[in-house]
């Protein structure tokens, strides 16, 4: 009896735990999703997205936007009852690239649908190099995602050049079938899969010549080249004006990015070899980014050929970004590509409200050595840098006179460098307060030794008929020179903007002379 009753409860737990295991794989059915990417020669990519359910209900994955008029859904088994789209909103912002597609689905047992979309730039290929980066893989389920590549059988590839953004992956294979290299990798949610591989022969390149820019593309991205020819155009005579010289057979070429350049998100270069500067090289992957993304990088890798042209060293980088990023963003708006712009300097901007306007560690900054804050910091900063002068002294007049006044200085002194910063604005010691308050540091004391030069030649070129102005104007500069030997920066500052008071208003000053004089004598005869 004892040995009965302790059976029946053995099999009534058994029981108990069978219909509980039951319950659970109905309420923890998994919906299945595995993507199949076909890319051919050029880059094109079919994309196939499989999906399973074992009973009714809905789902959604994300669809390039572009794509949402050309998907097409097919029913192996299961019947589609209606799709949807929706905005894809990501921190408060309406997604440019993605849709999400809802789907709703009836079946008697199991659900088998294929969802299909093209992208025309799924792989990236300047022959011999290549890399495949896939559409985000992004749907219900969390998890990992199973993957299959077919790349040409040509590519070549292997193991170390799979990879996803995110860097988690599993189960990677590389298989030669039929004429294919076929890859195979799970990947983790909302996540892409990235192939480096590259193709055993070199392509034929084009080269478009439009006015002092040759760009040499592989003739697939020649729509793109004309389009960023164009750009780079129709601002150059901004750029001619604001920094007073001219560019001769400027080289551009796109470069397809490494998994490494992905990750450090380079969009563009200009290689500086053997005491010159290289070609612009833009980083092809942003053919796929918003309308205007790869131009606003060309105008700003061209800032970089104009401040090498007009003397200004790389060594000094912080003005070489800042200066780049604030002419390609300012130029780039005005050519109407503001959400191209905005994204661009909505990076900038979050990451320099960190800084807290603490910017003088970009000071340091040079090719071969990047500050510990990173280069993320290092660009921000000199945006702001530049952003803050612009906005209080001119825009680009503002940089027009501060590039009249680089001509000649000594690019080893930052004093004077700052001092030059200060001239252009007219507030020499406004601004060298301002370099100070943002953390830059000074080997040497503010001399004003360019700002009091300038004035004397002013004072210098004034005519003789302003006499006695002309002569206040030169004993004020002097007693600024005198006081600047003295070491009295206070004293000095203040001669040197009497001596500038008297040189631009002595011409009133001699009108107003002269009408007291006249009323004077006519008064005098009067009496
Ligand atoms: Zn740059």
């Amino acid at each position: 009896m004892k040995l009965k009753a302790y059976h029946l409860i053995i099999l009534a737990t058994f029981f108990v735990i069978a219909i509980y295991a039951c319950s659970l794989s109905v309420a923890y059915a998994e919906k299945s999703f595995s993507y199949k990417f076909y890319v051919d020669d050029n880059g094109h990519t079919n994309v196939t997205v499989f999906f399973y359910d074992t009973g009714n209900g809905s789902s959604w994955i994300l669809i390039p936007k572009s794509q949402r008029d050309c998907v097409s859904i097919t029913a192996y088994r299961g019947d589609i009852l209606n799709v949807s789209y929706q905005k894809l909103i990501e921190e408060g912002e309406e997604n440019p690239f993605y849709v999400v597609m809802k789907f709703k689905y009836e079946t008697r047992d199991v659900v088998n649908l294929s969802i299909s979309y093209s992208m025309s730039y799924g792989s990236l290929i300047i022959e011999p190099d290549a890399i495949f980066i896939s559409p985000r893989v992004t749907h219900e389920e969390t998890g990992f995602t199973k993957t299959i590549t077919f790349l040409p059988g040509y590519a070549i590839t292997n193991k170390r050049d799979v990879s996803s953004f995110s860097g988690f992956i599993k189960d990677v294979e590389v298989t030669k079938r039929d004429d294919h290299v076929v890859v195979e990798v799970s990947i983790s949610s909302d996540d892409r899969v990235v192939i480096e591989y590259s193709v055993p022969f070199h392509c034929n390149m084009a080269d478009v010549t439009i006015g002092s820019f040759t760009f040499k593309t592989p003739s697939r991205y020649l729509d793109f080249a004309y389009d960023i020819l164009k750009t780079l155009n129709e601002s150059y005579a901004i750029y001619k004006d604001v920094f007073g010289t001219e560019l001769k057979n400027v080289e551009i070429q796109f470069f397809v990015p490494s998994m490494r350049d992905l990750i450090t998100g380079l969009e563009g270069y200009v290689p500086f070899e053997a005491g010159k500067l290289g070609a612009i090289y833009l980083n092809v992957l942003y053919i796929r980014g918003v309308e205007g993304f790869m131009d606003v990088i060309a105008l700003h890798e061209l800032a970089h050929h104009f401040l090498w042209a007009i003397g200004v060293p790389p060594s000094r980088l912080w003005i070489h970004e800042g200066v780049a990023e604030y002419l390609s963003l300012t130029i780039g708006r005005s050519l109407g590509y503001a959400k191209a712009v905005d994204m661009h300097e909505g990076g900038l901007v979050s990451v320099w409200k960190e800084l807290d306007d603490n910017l003088g560690f970009v000071q340091k900054w040079t090719p071969f050595y990047t500050p510990p804050q990173g280069l993320r910091y290092c660009y921000a900063a000199s945006y702001y840098i530049f952003k803050t002068l612009c906005d209080e002294y001119g825009e680009l007049s503002y940089l027009k006179r501060l590039f009249k006044l680089f001509k000649g200085i000594d690019w080893s002194n930052d004093t004077q460098i700052v001092e030059v910063f200060g001239l252009a604005a007219n507030n020499v010691t406004g601004i060298f307060a301002l370099f100070h308050k943002w953390g830059f540091e000074f080997k040497e004391p503010l001399q004003m030794t360019l700002l009091i030069s300038r004035v004397k030649r002013d004072v210098l070129s004034m005519p003789i008929w302003l006499e006695p102005y002309r002569s206040f104007a030169g004993i004020a500069i002097w007693i600024a020179e005198l006081l600047q030997q003295y070491n009295v920066p206070c004293g000095t500052a203040l001669m040197i903007k009497a001596s500038e008071l008297v040189y631009n208003v002595s011409p009133y000053l001699l009108l107003v002379s002269l009408v007291i004089v006249v009323m004077a004598i006519i008064l005098s005869r009067r009496v």
